[in-house]
């Protein structure tokens, strides 16, 4: 599972932008190196793959940005005993990073063919270590839960209480919180051996609107 050929000059200079940034440890950077980002987009945005740019993947929705996808792996402290849950499968460019680094990974993503594109890709690329379902992530995966850690894609005016509910003792989640088109701050909760929820503010980050009964109201989103 690697990339090949011509591609990996553009992933090494993205890597060294990545460096540069100063955003993730080598474990996570190395993950990413892995995965060929350019085949989680259309032909039509391909040759920007390697750039530190989010782009659009269908349905109004973006891949995030590579430097973003690694300050949120980052921040996740994974390890390969982790059982993950991801909120917003989008392109599985994160879920795959996830995949290198967990044990098994569970992912909600709202949009059939986001999912299936997605879960199909990722079979191709020989990850087997995952899950995805079609649901509103909002209210979590309940019959999976708890998870280690949790992540989710996608910015809703709070941290849904599913998801803190969800969240197995010693876990940590990773949310931006802001409302659409506002200013959104990534927020990272660690819940401690007795239930309590301690919450960091890592910065400020652009998501695409965390559409859900516990997020953004349906109409209201792009
Ligand atoms: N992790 C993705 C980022 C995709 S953008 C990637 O690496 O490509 C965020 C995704 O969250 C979009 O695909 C959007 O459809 C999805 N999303 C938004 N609200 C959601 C919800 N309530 N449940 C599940 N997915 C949601």
């Amino acid at each position: 599972m690697t990339a090949f050929g011509q591609k990996d000059f553009r992933i090494q200079r993205m890597m060294d932008v990545l460096r540069q940034k100063n955003v993730a440890s080598d474990t996570v950077l190395r993950a990413m190196e892995l995965v060929p980002r350019h085949q989680f987009l259309s032909r039509a945005f391909s040759s920007d793959a390697y750039d530190d740019s989010a782009l659009p993947i269908g349905e109004n929705q973006t891949i995030s940005q590579p430097s973003v996808v690694a300050q949120m792996t980052e921040a996740l402290n994974l390890n390969k005993g982790h059982k993950v849950l991801e909120i917003g499968t989008g392109s599985g460019y994160q879920l795959a990073v996830l995949c290198q680094l967990a044990r098994r990974v569970f992912s909600v993503e709202r949009h059939r063919s986001l999912s299936e594109r997605a879960t199909t890709l990722l079979h191709d690329l020989g990850y087997h270590n995952f899950i995805t379902v079609v649901g509103d992530g909002t209210l979590g995966w309940h019959q999976q839960a708890p998870f280690d850690r949790i992540i989710v894609t996608a910015a809703g005016p709070k941290i849904p209480p599913a998801l803190l509910d969800q969240l197995a003792p010693e876990g940590i989640l990773v949310i931006p919180v802001g409302a659409p088109g506002k200013s959104q701050q990534l927020i990272r909760c660690t819940k401690s051996l007795d239930g309590h929820i301690q919450q960091e503010i890592l910065g400020p980050v652009v998501f695409v609107p965390l559409v859900g009964e516990q997020g953004v109201e349906e109409r209201r989103s792009a």
